[in-house]
């Protein structure tokens, strides 16, 4: 199908547009403003080591999905999760408030009489993020790990945003789970990622490909403009498409900008929409002895102590070996900023406190660094967000427009549903509900 004749016309060939392609029953133009596919699903090769833009793991719920993807990779790991938080030298496995036992006697003391002593009020996900976290958790481990860690997660005052997020993210064992798990071990398994699945080669990337494979791309194509009246899509070379409807995965408030004409009330409700952007720093490492003995049972590590400029550190290799060249072990190290302040960390900063906090030998030799900026990464749930998104979506639908995907849909969501909601988008296409 010739672009020039598409009547869908999708902006964005990450895994939400890819997938709208790959379920569309009707003629489509995908159009990708990079010169190669994938968003932030893509990964890259450096040294023989392989490296996704951060870590991304699958975690799949739906059996269809699972299997769709299972097929698109060539196969898929199933992965038993291991995350700890890092504090005070200790690791205390994931989720902190349902362990701690591994705590030091003085903070699980502070833990304890948290939950002992936790403001009695009723509990809404919408209560700024701070004070849901006092009320959820109490004080002591609210001060030990969800502020200082959520802190550096979203450089965002935590009390200017609410909880509304938090749904699959935050485990929430009950206070006598809670209590128990300073007594004795806990073995029970939280959250939505306790099981999660990653391609047996090529990373991340293996599902891109395996989409590649079944949909058609134009890629260095970016949308610059649309005219509602006249039904166009304008390119960066100029370039002028017609359509009938528009699948939008670009971030919402690029794509209320490239609107001609929008109504005050959108373009009011668009520039309030907030989000923070996350660099993202690979590093490959050299060594005689392969990774450090106190991070071979790990596959992500939660940093909230405010020593370390940043939120979380991960061992690609650790996940899958073949990330890595033989001999050599793989990390991913995430620090998020607000524009427009910048990042506090660079590469060789990242890899200096890595070494400081033992992860990786003195001896052992850096063979791949680079960094990687998201400037769209995790949208803030502030008072004015689901009011805005109303009045943006009530607009952009009236128009053909459907904006979905993470950035599209200005939501915090992960590659499952990003799938799920593309297929049933093309879904209402297919069937005429949308026309
Ligand atoms: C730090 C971090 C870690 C994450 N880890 C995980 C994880 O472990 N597991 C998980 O499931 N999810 C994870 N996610 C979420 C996951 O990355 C997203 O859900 C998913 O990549 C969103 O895909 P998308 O296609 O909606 O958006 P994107 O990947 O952003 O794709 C949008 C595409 O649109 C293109 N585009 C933009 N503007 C234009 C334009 N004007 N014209 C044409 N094209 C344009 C972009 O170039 C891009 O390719 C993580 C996210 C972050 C930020």
């Amino acid at each position: 199908m010739s672009a020039a004749s598409a009547k869908t016309i999708i902006i964005g060939a990450g895994i939400t547009g890819l997938s709208a392609a790959y379920f569309l029953k009707k003629p489509y133009a995908l159009l990708e403003a990079d010169k190669q596919a994938g968003g932030l699903c893509r990964s890259f090769y450096n040294n023989g080591f392989t490296f996704d833009v951060s870590g991304h793991f699958i975690h799949i719920k739906d059996e269809k999905i699972k299997n769709l993807v299972n097929a698109l990779t060539g196969g898929l790991d199933e992965i038993e999760r291991k995350a700890a938080i890092f504090l005070h030298g200790r690791f205390i496995p994931y989720p902190f408030q349902a362990n701690l036992y591994y705590l030091d006697e003085k903070t699980k003391k502070e833990c304890i009489n948290g939950i002992l002593k936790r403001e009695n009020s009723d509990i809404s996900t919408s209560m700024p993020f701070a004070q849901w976290c006092r009320a959820m958790f109490g004080r002591g481990i609210t001060k030990y790990f969800m502020e200082p860690y959520n802190k550096k997660l979203w450089s965002y005052d935590l009390n200017k945003m609410t909880a509304l997020w938090s749904g699959a993210f935050v485990p929430k064992p009950d206070s006598q789970e809670i209590l128990k798990s300073a007594y004795e071990k806990n073995r029970n398994k939280y959250g939505y990622n306790s099981v999660f699945y990653y391609p047996k080669t090529k990373g991340c990337q293996a599902l891109i490909d395996g989409l590649l494979k079944k949909v058609e791309v134009q890629t260095d194509c970016k949308i610059v403009e649309i005219d509602l009246k006249n039904k166009t899509v304008t390119t960066r070379d100029g370039q002028k498409l017609s359509f009938k409807r528009i699948i939008s995965t670009q971030p919402l408030t690029q794509l209320i900008k490239q609107i001609k004409n929008v109504p005050q009330d959108v373009k009011q409700a668009a520039q309030k929409l907030i989000c923070n952007s996350v660099r993202c720093i690979n590093i490959g490492v050299k060594s005689k002895y392969g990774v450090p003995k106190i991070l071979k049972n790990t596959h992500w590590l939660y940093m909230p102590e405010s020593k370390f400029p940043f939120y979380r550190v991960g061992l690609y290799s650790n996940v899958n070996k073949s990330l890595a060249p033989e001999g050599c072990y793989s990390f991913y190290v995430e620090c998020s900023a607000m524009s427009p302040s910048p990042f506090e960390l660079s590469a060789q900063k990242a890899e200096r406190y890595l070494r400081k906090a033992g992860f990786i030998r003195d001896c052992d030799e850096i063979a791949a660094l680079n960094a990687a900026d998201i400037a769209h990464a995790y949208v803030i749930f502030d008072n004015n967000m689901q009011r805005c998104l109303g009045v943006i979506n009530g607009f952009l639908n009236k128009n053909n427009i459907f904006s979905i995907g993470r950035y599209g849909a200005w939501e915090y969501s992960f590659i499952e549903k990003n799938i799920k909601d593309a297929k049933s988008l093309a879904k209402k296409i297919n069937d005429g509900e949308i026309k």
